[in-house]
């Protein structure tokens, strides 16, 4: 079968053929629906691979799919169910993380990939797509679990206001869960690349205000738009060396400063003793999250369709990791 594989350090991505996934009694193969391209995958892409990584790998996590088989353990999918994966699987249960109730720091842990045509999938991974939603829309899911995840990581409270840096996918997601949480102010910031379609988008969604850093001061314009306080929240997810100290100075006194995206290893971060704010690395999200996202899909349309701007076979992956890179894209979704 096909799969997009990362096999060596340098940029870019090859499609190769590899081997059918194998059956366990506790897992299912699934069929590939649609895989989204996501920042971290850009990482791993160009060449910046996480500890987590381990080459050769199967590219992508965002992904959803039919089953096709299930294992003799499986009791509740059987073959034929639409269903969207929590990608974070491989915790030992033996280390002092999985000993004392927190897996999710598991150093064994690893992402399942899901950029090839059959993937195998752990039992307790699997969710079942929503009726309302597009399976091709389903992989949207991780990165909404993200944002969400972020905004508890923050204790955002209702009528607090904030800050996204940065208009990717997580970022317009972390907007969209700031609306629904009943923000006060939001504003977004991005480069001249990505005014359009993403800071467009950005507007459409919601955002009180966009600012193109490269035409102005975002840091003033948060500050003017908030009588010279700055906003309660900042959520960075940009990875940006320069975006993250910026981010600091939109802070209240006592703000909190949520990082989303990863920043370079030997990033110096400012002093936060002056103004008491706190800095909160926001790792993913946990089962906590998905069990309260998903019912909450089933009851609730969110539009995740309007995120979608190019949708490729899985033979032109390299094409779509150009797109997403370049920003003129919002998600793109492979299509095996
Ligand atoms: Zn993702
Ligand atoms: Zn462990």
């Amino acid at each position: 079968m096909k799969a997009v594989l990362k096999t060596g350090l340098g940029i870019g991505v090859e499609v190769l053929d590899v081997p059918y996934p194998k059956l366990t009694s506790t897992s299912v193969i699934m069929k590939t629906i649609a895989c989204g391209i996501c920042g971290a995958d850009l990482e791993v892409y160009q060449g910046r691979l996480s500890k987590l990584a381990k080459l050769p790998m199967i590219m992508g996590h965002e992904v959803s799919g039919e089953i096709v088989e299930a294992g003799d353990g499986v009791t509740d999918f059987t073959a034929g169910d639409r269903v969207v994966i929590q990608p974070f699987t491989g915790m030992c249960g033996k280390c002092y993380y999985c000993k004392t109730g927190q897996a999710w720091s598991c150093p064994s842990r690893r992402m399942i990939g899901g950029m090839a045509e059959y993937v195998s999938v752990p039992n307790e991974n699997l969710y079942l797509i929503p009726e309302n939603m597009k399976p091709e829309e389903a992989p949207l899911c991780e990165p909404f679990a993200v944002a969400l995840h972020a905004l508890h990581a923050a204790s955002f409270n209702i009528l607090e206001t904030a800050v996204v840096l940065g208009p990717g996918p997580v970022g317009l997601m972390t907007l969209m869960a700031l609306r629904a949480a009943g923000a006060g102010l939001v504003v977004v910031t991005g480069t001249g690349k990505d005014v359009s379609p993403r800071l467009e988008l950005a507007t459409k969604i919601g955002a009180d205000a966009t600012v193109n850093i490269e035409e102005a001061n975002a840091v003033n314009v948060v500050k003017t738009l908030t009588k010279g306080l700055g906003v309660d929240v900042v959520f960075d997810t940009t990875g940006s060396q320069k975006a993250g100290p910026q981010g600091m100075q939109m802070l209240k006194t006592k703000g909190r400063m949520i990082v989303i995206g990863h920043y370079p290893e030997d990033m110096a971060l400012a002093d936060p003793s002056y103004k008491g704010y706190s800095i909160t690395g926001n790792v993913s999200y946990d089962w906590d999250t998905w069990e309260r996202l998903m019912p909450y899909l089933e009851r609730r349309h969110v539009d995740f369709e309007q995120f979608i701007t190019h949708r490729l076979p899985l033979d032109e992956a390299d094409k779509g990791f150009q797109l997403a890179t370049s920003r003129k894209s919002v998600k793109v979704v492979l299509l095996p």
